[in-house]
């Protein structure tokens, strides 16, 4: 465990005993001797590891018996801001929570680049315009990749991988000043955002709910508030407010989005309430600007973050206020790695930096909603939506009655909605929560259905790439002329319905509209998508089909129908929060229906409209919904109301992950010690992805058990064998 009781700011003379935390995957801290000079905790240091040197925060007094003049000493001390306390607290105690290695979660702070200084970083090349003298396909690449990322800075390495091009070729262009070399911008501070500046008009609602907010934030101390209130109401616009105040006092603020994609209209409004941008912090940002962001919070020249999940980890100088925007969104929970939900890792850098945290969200987390009902968040609710807007009317196509031919989708009755939108030249939204051509490719020879080879998943048709994807691993194989299984040629068909292919059935009913197939893997970019989402709201489409990416908070005036093709989909398999789900999911997507002036209509295509989630979600009795939902998982002693952890053995060998897990059950005392039930191994819900064999172990405990210890305690009797990866994961997702 990581001793979160270590903490606080400690001095070291040259030749003292260090404990250094490095990245390096080793389970503890390492002691050094204090290089000459001194050093303190939080510096960022290099060290000695073996033969070799690697980056490291000093973490405390070292704790080894080892006589301290035997130890290696601390390489040097890099010229970069120390890690405050609080951010070293957060990294110690949200490894405790998720139960990883301290190094594994010093990692995901130490993501930018060039820490201290590294001479690959100390030019950066810009885009300066003009074209070079010969136009070869390489040049021409360079440079549409650095206009892709805006045109900003980038290292010489970083551009060569991201056009896909040696540096010789950045290099010629710089000869002909096509592009420029420039010193790196490293102390550059982020445009000013104003305060001061007037914001819009709030109605009463809104009014009451950003006051309150307010002094939340101007208290100075933490306190998690849950922000209600249906799409369009105008919760930006209220924690815009509670942002404005978290300035004026001179501290940080952050908000979490859960799309890149849905950044573009954010900053926008951002320049427009506060007079600038604010620094934005995801995996399209460049690593020059990363490092730039990096060093800027560090020292409080960047305002205002708008981030991915990972920006909870960046070393803010005085953090106040945390956003978390549709927090609810599934995206927010990391799934690979280091295993974690953003919400509640952001509830906890709140409480340790004294900060604010507000969850914004139509749809709460049924965790939030129980946490704001048993009094540990406030909450706000904004009632209506803002302005003349009304929230559409919902109901339920019944598709036994439809009468619909095989290999068809549209109900009539939906068909005729989307007829009278395209009359009134309004937009109507087909909403299907599948990617590709269609989920499943048979033969009707033997029956055969192509799978992954490495994955427990079928492949999915994408006619528009023109090759079948594994979903789980993305590998992909051209479609094959004849069935891999028997032989057979000219008999592999599509089974059911993606978006590529509901396009068609569009096309051929609607021949006069203009469609727009908005499916995340139809874009070469963020930006691209960006692009093709801004022209639709400017009314590019008639009709929009579109996965769960057209859910999640896009502003679509014209829009004022949408179609849920299949409202039963997310109903199918055994997910204890399959309801929760689409209940979320199916509010938010009719949310979009009628944003503007014109009143909007959802129609929902179900098998099974007596089904209590279909009628909860068209009834809108939301409380309801949810009060329901919490009874069944209290009765279970499901979370929020009892304690989960789901542990994940995988492997290239069945057996061996079986065995392994057979051998923990069977240590089960440290959780029988408080209490906990333990069930499997079984298969996990994807029994294998990319080739390796994934067997679980369930834990459950009552809420108040210290589960986590527990867990530490039983894991640490069995060491895995070498090709065996165990993985804890902390209130799973799916249980
Ligand atoms: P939400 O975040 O709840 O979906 P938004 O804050 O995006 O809602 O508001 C929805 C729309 O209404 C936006 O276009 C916003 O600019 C507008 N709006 C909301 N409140 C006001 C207000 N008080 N004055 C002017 N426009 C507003
Ligand atoms: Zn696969």
């Amino acid at each position: 465990m990581s001793g979160a009781g270590l903490f606080g700011q400690a001095e070291f003379e040259a030749g003292q005993r260090v404990g250094v935390l490095t990245t390096q995957p080793l389970d503890r801290v390492l002691d050094y001797r204090a290089p000459e000079g001194g050093c303190s905790t939080g510096d960022f240091v290099e060290v000695p590891l073996g033969p070799r040197r690697v980056l490291g925060v000093v973490w405390g007094p070292g704790e080894g018996s080892f006589d301290a003049a035997r130890l290696r000493p601390v390489h040097r001390v890099l010229d970069a801001p120390p890690m405050r306390d609080e951010l070293r607290s957060f990294i110690a105690r949200a490894a405790d929570y998720t139960l990883t290695p301290l190094p594994a979660m010093l990692r995901l702070a130490t993501r930018a680049p060039g820490l201290g200084d590294n001479p690959a970083m100390r030019h950066v090349y810009r885009l300066a315009g003009g074209e070079p003298d010969r136009m070869t396909d390489a040049r021409a690449r360079t440079i549409a990749a650095m206009r892709e990322h805006g045109g900003l800075a980038f290292t010489l390495g970083e551009l060569s991988h991201l056009a896909g091009v040696s540096t010789s070729v950045i290099k010629g262009l710089v000869k002909q000043g096509v592009i420029v070399e420039e010193e790196a911008p490293r102390d550059l501070p982020y445009p000013h955002l104003d305060p001061e500046l007037p914001g819009r008009e709030l109605t009463a609602d809104q009014a009451a709910a950003s006051e309150s907010l307010r002094q939340g934030v101007a208290a100075g101390r933490y306190g998690t508030t849950l922000l209600k209130g249906v799409t369009g109401s105008g919760k930006t616009e209220v924690y815009l407010e509670a942002v404005a105040e978290c300035l004026k006092k001179g501290r940080q603020a952050l908000v979490l989005l859960p799309e890149i994609a849905l950044t573009a209209g954010f900053l926008a409004r951002v320049e427009d309430r506060f007079g600038a941008r604010p620094a934005e912090w995801h995996s399209g940002v460049t690593q020059t600007e990363r490092r730039r962001l990096w060093r800027m919070v560090g020292q409080g020249g960047a305002q205002l973050v708008v981030g991915a999940r990972s920006a909870l980890f960046l070393p803010f100088r005085d953090l106040g206020l945390i956003v978390v925007d549709e927090e609810h969104d599934t995206s927010y929970k990391q799934e690979d790695g280091v295993l974690y939900n953003a919400r509640d890792m952001a509830v906890l850098r709140a409480s340790l930096a004294s900060a604010q945290v507000i969850l914004a969200s139509a749809t709460p987390s049924l965790e939030t909603w129980a946490n704001a009902e048993a009094g540990k968040y406030r909450r706000l609710d904004l009632a209506s939506r803002f302005g003349a807007s009304e929230l559409p009317e919902m109901r339920a196509i019944d598709m036994r009655e439809a009468g619909l031919p095989a290999n068809r989708w549209i109900s009539p009755e939906l068909q005729k909605a989307v007829r009278a939108r395209l009359q009134a030249k309004e937009q109507a939204l087909l909403f299907l929560n599948r990617r590709g051509y269609a989920p499943v490719t048979i033969c009707r020879a033997c029956g055969h259905q192509i799978a992954c080879e490495h994955c427990d998943a079928r492949m999915v048709e994408h006619r528009f790439l023109k090759r079948l994807v594994c979903h789980q691993c993305g590998e992909t194989k051209p479609m094959p002329e004849a069935c891999p299984s028997c032989g057979v040629e000219g008999k592999l068909a599509p089974v059911g319905p993606g978006v590529e292919r509901l396009g068609e059935e569009v096309t051929e009913l609607f021949p006069e509209a203009r469609v727009a197939v908005l499916s995340s893997d139809l874009f070469g970019s963020a930006r691209a998508l960006k692009a093709q989402i801004e022209a639709i709201a400017e009314g590019a489409a008639d009709i929009i089909i579109g996965t769960q990416l057209v859910a999640k908070g896009h502003n679509f005036p014209l829009l004022t129908l949408v179609g849920v093709i299949d409202a039963d989909l997310g109903l199918q398999g055994s997910d204890l929060r399959a309801a929760e789900r689409t209940f979320q999911l199916m509010r938010q997507v009719a949310g979009r229906a009628g944003r503007a002036e014109r009143p909007g209509e959802a129609l929902l295509q179900t098998w099974q409209p007596e089904h209590p989630v279909i009628r909860a979600i068209l009834s809108g009795d939301e409380e309801g919904f949810w009060r329901a939902e919490a009874a069944e998982r209290e009765a279970a002693g499901m979370p929020p109301y009892g304690r989960m952890a789901g542990i994940v053995l995988s492997s290239p060998n069945l057996q061996e992950a079986f065995d392994f897990g057979n051998e923990l059950a069977r240590r089960d005392a440290p959780l029988r010690a408080i209490g906990a039930q333990l069930f499997g191994p079984a298969p996990a819900p994807i029994a294998r992805i990319r080739g390796r064999h994934r067997v679980r172990l369930l834990v459950k405990a009552a809420k108040g058990a210290a589960l986590q210890p527990a867990l530490a305690r039983w894991l640490a009797q069995l060491k895995p064998p070498a090709n065996l990866r165990l993985s804890v994961d902390i209130d799973p997702q799916s249980f």
